[in-house]
């Protein structure tokens, strides 16, 4: 039988099988994922199949396969040892929150999402929230934001969660797919989800009232069914996106305006930095690339790894546990 694990607690996994009800699994022996160096062989999202054993006071689940994944996010321990903690996987699109004030997402948080996102091969959809609150000013930044990111292709929806506004369009991506939602602490994330699904009430607020407290919480993964036929998963404590290790020169590739120009670049194994005939560069010049944008790919580049985990990680009261 096969079934999609809605939840992990190390070692059990809540299944949901076919016929919509859900039976906790273990694993039989020893799972090993090609290419993966991971402390869990199963995450929230994967697809499996399992056999059933009845006992005389009990029904489990037993999984014996894997399904290939589509993608998948991790976090990486911050030993030495390598290894990574796979969050949850087969995602199809994630959406991350941004707000012009309260607080401020930076176009370097943007871009390092997004690039991320690609890395990830994950859909990525920029959600500004908070329109009822905007100004003259906060406005015409948002519209600026907006047509940036649309014009290299990042479908972008404007909401407001506390007055319920653009939930519509939202609710149509979401539709038969499996979500995500990012952001900084405080941009809504709670309020658009709870707006999507009053009954639903994701630990996210929870968590982080723990910390606040300077209580030790291990967090996992859910996943959870939204009436209007939706999937979210829910990844308590993190509020960014796993950090993946990249080589300098396919950095440039997650920028998909950049990998547009790329081949009329000089040399094929333009960085776009100091090289000559650079088609990235042309194209910043004359202003067809944003600054933004290349200015966090230049950061990136250099990797500026302490902007770049406090970035990912807007969880700042515990930075190190990722
Ligand atoms: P989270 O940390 O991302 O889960 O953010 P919350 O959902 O807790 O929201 C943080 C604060 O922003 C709360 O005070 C919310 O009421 C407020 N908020 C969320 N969405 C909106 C919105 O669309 N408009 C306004 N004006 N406030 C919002
Ligand atoms: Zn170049």
């Amino acid at each position: 039988m096969t079934g999609i694990v809605y939840k992990s607690t190390g070692s059990w996994y809540s299944v949901k099988t076919e016929d919509g009800t859900f039976l906790e699994c273990r694993i039989k022996g020893k799972f090993r994922i090609q290419g993966i160096k991971s402390t869990n062989p199963i995450a929230v999202g994967d697809v499996v199949d399992f056999d059933i054993e009845t006992s005389s006071d009990e029904t489990v689940g037993v999984i014996t396969n894997i399904h290939d994944r589509k993608n998948y996010i991790v976090r990486k321990s911050v030993n030495l040892s390598k290894q990574t903690h796979i969050i949850a996987s087969n995602i199809d699109v994630v959406f991350l929150l941004v707000t012009i004030n309260n607080p401020v997402t930076t176009t370097s948080f943007i871009d390092r999402f997004l690039v991320t996102a690609e890395a990830y091969g994950i859909e990525a959809v920029l959600v500004f929230n908070k329109i009822d609150t905007y100004t003259e000013e906060t406005l015409d930044e948002q519209l600026f934001l907006q047509y940036v990111y649309s014009n290299i292709g990042y479908q972008c929806l404007r909401v407001s969660a506390a007055e319920g506004k653009g939930l519509e369009e939202l609710k149509f991506l979401m539709k038969d797919r499996v979500s995500m939602f990012s952001g900084h602490s405080g941009v809504g994330k709670s309020t658009l989800v709870n707006a999507l699904e009053p009954t639903l009430n994701l630990k996210t607020k929870a968590i982080s009232e723990q910390h606040q407290q300077g209580q030790h919480t291990t967090t996992f993964a859910e996943m959870f069914d939204l009436s209007f036929g939706a999937k979210i998963i829910d990844t308590p404590g993190i509020r960014g996106f796993g950090i993946v290790d990249m080589e300098k020169q396919e950095i440039g590739d997650y920028f998909p305006e950049f990998f547009a120009l790329k081949d009329q670049c000089k040399f094929n194994n333009c960085l776009h930095k100091e090289e000559p005939h650079c088609a990235v560069k042309d194209a910043l010049e004359s202003e067809e690339i944003a600054w933004s944008r290349y200015n966090s790919y230049l950061q990136i580049l250099e990797g500026d790894e302490e902007n770049y985990r406090n970035d990912l990680y807007s969880d700042e009261r515990n930075p190190e546990k990722f």
